[in-house]
């Protein structure tokens, strides 16, 4: 035992040294890491890690609380989402959409949290129409149940009574009575059947309307309206099962961002009906290359992601930039007046995926190869560095 670990096997000194160091008001963080590691190294660590996660902790609650208090935002569990997912880039969404309205209007209020929410929330599925949709599939479960207990019980019922009157027959007899209440039996058995057979029948019925509606549901939960690509959330699974595969057969995996240019002036100069149109456009041009390797989403807004497996990011530039070209080239017509429109562009930001620690931080980066692509004139597509 040396003369550090000894000093260190005193659980009172711990505390003191730790008490001493809390009264100090948490200094700075070397000299808390260099003090520690006097007394016993491994202490010193776990103890630096986790001073250094609660700092980090107190931290991302007071850049909330400035954020809520500078914007003079109630304290809401909705404010408080959007400020902690602003600043800890959790949903780039929501990250964008603030730096957005900064720039333009330089404030946030309690109202835009409530819009910006509600439409990075269009596409799911409410929580009233999927318990709804549960309680049908229940309500239809328990009738089915039923319906099978029931046909159970007159069988059963059938065969007792059948057993019943069959004792009654007496060879040579006259046996008339026992055959006509037989046939009787029978006859109601048949009925029976023949009702549990139609609700059976409705309860299929309902079982398949169910089983559309659901569906539908699903439909809805991962594909935007508008475009009917897939939408973030669906990306986001398809991101991660990607990965997995790529990883396991040591593939390439890339992603891109895609923002078409100057598309409030699309909706500005043509309507937002046009700005539609335009969008399902753009979106059917991108899906054109997509397939089992390649996938294509709408993002939110006039923004797309694209997920490329077996493709660099240099290979996966190509192919979005071969996209730019096809529709920079097109000289697309304005359908509600007949009249030729501006051409319509869109740039794009290309990074690969390994080369983060992970899958955000790569479309972070793709992210600033597009913020660049758009600086740098747009109508273009930029690979991220590297090291970025
Ligand atoms: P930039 O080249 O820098 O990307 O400019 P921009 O005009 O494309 O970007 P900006 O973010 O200023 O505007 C995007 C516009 O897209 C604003 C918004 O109204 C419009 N938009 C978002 N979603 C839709 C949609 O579903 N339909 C229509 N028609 N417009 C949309
Ligand atoms: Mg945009
Ligand atoms: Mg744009």
């Amino acid at each position: 035992m040396n003369g550090a670990s000894s000093s260190a096997a005193s659980p009172q000194h711990g505390l003191t040294n730790r008490l001493t160091r809390w009264a100090r008001g948490l200094s700075s963080k070397g000299e808390i890491e260099s003090h520690e590691e006097e007394a016993d190294p491994h202490r010193a660590r776990i103890g630096s890690i986790a001073h250094r996660e609660i700092t980090r902790r107190r931290k991302l609650y007071e850049d909330i609380g400035d954020f809520l208090f500078a914007h003079d935002l109630d304290l809401t569990p909705l404010n408080f989402g959007v400020a902690h997912d602003y600043i800890t880039g959790a949903h780039i969404g929501v990250e964008k959409a603030v730096k957005a309205v900064l720039t333009e209007r330089g404030k946030i209020t309690n109202s835009w949290v409530e819009t910006v929410v509600a439409e990075q929330r269009t596409d799911e599925v409410t929580p009233e129409a999927l318990a709804s949709m549960l309680c049908k599939v229940e309500e239809n479960l328990s009738e089915f149940t039923g319906l099978m207990t029931e046909s159970r019980n007159s069988a059963k019922d059938y065969g007792a009574a059948l057993q019943e009157e069959v004792k009654g027959l007496a060879p040579g007899g006259n046996n008339e009575p026992v055959l006509s209440r037989l046939v009787a039996l029978t006859r109601s058995m048949v009925e029976k059947t023949r009702q549990v057979e139609t609700q059976l029948r409705h309860n299929q019925k309902q079982n398949l309307a169910l089983k559309s509606s659901l569906e539908s549901a699903r439909r809805a939960a991962e594909h935007d309206h508008l475009t009917g690509l897939p939408n973030r959330r669906a990306f986001e699974a398809a991101l991660q099962q990607e990965l997995t595969l790529a990883k396991e057969q040591n593939e390439q995996l890339s992603v891109a961002f895609c923002d078409i240019d100057h598309f409030k002036q699309i909706n500005d100069i043509h309507g937002h009906d046009t700005g539609d149109r335009v969008l399902k456009f753009v979106a059917g041009l991108l899906a054109k290359i997509s397939n089992d390797r390649c996938h294509v989403a709408r993002h939110g807004g006039e923004e797309f992601v694209m997920l490329f497996r077996g493709k660099t990011a240099a290979e996966a530039c190509e192919a979005v930039d071969g996209v730019r070209e096809d529709l920079a080239t097109r000289s697309l017509v304005n359908r509600s007046n007949g009249e030729r429109m501006e051409r319509v562009s869109f740039s794009a930001g290309v990074a690969n995926v390994f080369f983060y620690d992970d899958p955000r931080s790569a479309l972070k980066a793709a992210d600033r190869a597009l913020y660049l692509a758009k600086e740098h004139g747009r109508n273009r597509v930029y690979l991220a560095a590297e090291a970025d």
